[in-house]
């Protein structure tokens, strides 16, 4: 996975890339498909949803450049897969889930791993988690029709959003850095993720 999916492809930050090969991906994912975690591609969690390709993994935690200590909000916990990504490279991690059962159950995973640290609220997280901020860096691990500014507003002066914005379908994975009040924004790689739901998300129901 290290060599043929994450370096070959561009991923050069040696920390991203230990941690990726760290943190046990085979335990994010449901036991029958504990034979495909290392593969090229998305992986379904239950509650249709998904745990990301690894690529995308590493593509959003590179470019959120993470430093130790950073505090970290990632929006969409899923398996806890990303968040646990972030924790290893030493960020102070809250994590945002809509469906409870997800939260709950990425919660049990990450203290049964050792990530007992991150912080899991079972919540619409479209809008952030402003008790928290400011943040060095917000990952956004679900689809959004547009960059919400509530979520620019927690940032951090010198911190960075990686979000996937696009249709419902095909989407851009940017990258917002803020200077000050202003923004610069960068695109990165084209993606597919699972819809964000919520108040600064899609509506419920869209497929
Ligand atoms: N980062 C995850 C994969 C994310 S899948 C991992 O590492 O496994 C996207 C997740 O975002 C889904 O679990 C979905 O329920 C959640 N989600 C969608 N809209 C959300 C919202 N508004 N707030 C919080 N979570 C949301």
């Amino acid at each position: 996975m290290i060599d043929r999916q994450l370096r070959r492809r561009g991923i050069q930050d040696e920390k991203v890339l230990s941690a990726m090969f760290e943190v046990p991906r085979h335990e994010f994912v449901p036991a029958v498909y504990r034979e495909a975690a290392y593969d090229d591609c998305p992986i379904a969690i239950g509650e249709g949803q998904t745990i990301s390709q690894p690529y995308i993994v590493a593509a959003m935690t590179e470019a959120a450049r993470i430093e130790p200590g950073d505090k970290a909000l990632e929006i969409g916990t899923g398996s806890g897969y990303q968040a646990a990504i972030l924790a290893h490279l030493g960020a102070r991690v809250i994590t945002m889930e809509r469906n409870p059962w997800l939260a709950a159950t990425a919660r049990e995973r990450l203290v049964r791993l050792g990530y007992g640290g991150i912080q899991v609220i079972a919540e619409d997280g479209s809008g952030g988690y402003a008790a928290g901020a400011p943040y060095a860096a917000i990952l956004v691990t679900a689809a959004a029709p547009k960059v919400p500014q509530v979520l620019f507003d927690q940032l951090d002066d010198g911190g960075r959003l990686v979000i996937p914005v696009g249709t419902l379908h095909q989407q851009v994975l940017e990258l917002i850095s803020k200077h000050g009040d202003k923004a610069s924004v960068c695109d990165l790689d084209p993606c597919q993720f699972v819809p964000l739901i919520g108040k600064e998300g899609w509506p419920e129901g869209v497929r």
